[in-house]
């Protein structure tokens, strides 16, 4: 089990966060609701209690299954770009640990979360129901999005694509907002934002180099 089990949160993590959330908005973070958020989540409960000092660096750390947690300052900036509101329904694609499903659940958000390695999924799940029981998470191939709960008013992919899946696309609502990295299976990717203008219709930004663990599934690098 690669969760901390000793769920506690001292003055000592609480100082820590605050020094985190210090070095974020110097490098650029500035979305009130995602600071306050990263203010409050306990990463270091995503992390084994011998890692635990490793768990408020702004860097990403092996978990399980030869993924990762995402790094804060990627989790944040991910967060600031789909520019989201208390009460909007948003789906993240790739739960991992569940980081970054307590940060943005925190927000506010309607959460939906889907993983494509259920022993992952188990494993946020633990933490996740106790610090908010009413993100809705689910196993599965999240390349094809969650049909049945659409339209999203964002969609966070968190793991590298091939391509913009069609499939997302057309899951977002009018408005609605999908940041996604896309490029090379092993190299860099770059972090697109695609909003949805109309029913036909797409805006595409471009925000630059990240590097992500692959997207699996139909619309990823593999099966
Ligand atoms: N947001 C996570 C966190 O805070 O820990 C980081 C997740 S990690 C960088 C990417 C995750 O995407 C991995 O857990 C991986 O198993 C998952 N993943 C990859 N392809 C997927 C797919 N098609 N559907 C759902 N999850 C997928």
């Amino acid at each position: 089990m690669f969760t901390n089990l000793d769920r506690t949160d001292t003055l000592v993590h609480q100082g820590k966060r605050k020094r985190l959330v210090e070095e974020l908005i110097k490098k650029g973070i500035n979305n009130p609701l995602v600071l306050d958020s990263i203010r409050v989540v306990p990463r270091h409960w995503f992390f084994p209690k011998d890692f635990e000092q490793f768990a408020y660096r702004d860097a990403a750390f092996p978990i399980d299954h030869g993924q990762t947690i995402s790094q804060p300052y990627t989790v944040a900036f991910q967060s600031q770009l789909i520019d989201i509101k208390e009460n909007s329904r948003v789906l993240e694609i790739g739960t991992g640990s569940g980081y970054q499903a307590a940060i943005l659940a925190k927000i506010g958000v309607e959460l939906y979360s889907i993983e494509y390695i259920k022993p992952l999924l188990e494993q946020a799940a633990s933490i996740l129901t106790e610090i908010n029981p009413q993100i809705k998470l689910f196993h599965g191939d999240g390349s094809l999005g969650l049909s049945k709960y659409a339209p999203f008013d964002a969609i966070i992919v968190t793991a590298g694509a091939p391509i913009v899946p069609e499939t997302l696309k057309l899951q977002l609502k009018i408005g609605g907002r999908l940041v996604i990295p896309v490029g090379n299976e092993k190299e860099n990717q770059e972090m697109l934002r695609i909003t949805r203008i109309s029913e036909t219709h797409f805006n595409q930004e471009n925000f630059g180099d990240f590097k992500f663990v692959p997207l699996k599934g139909k619309q990823g690098w593999e099966i």
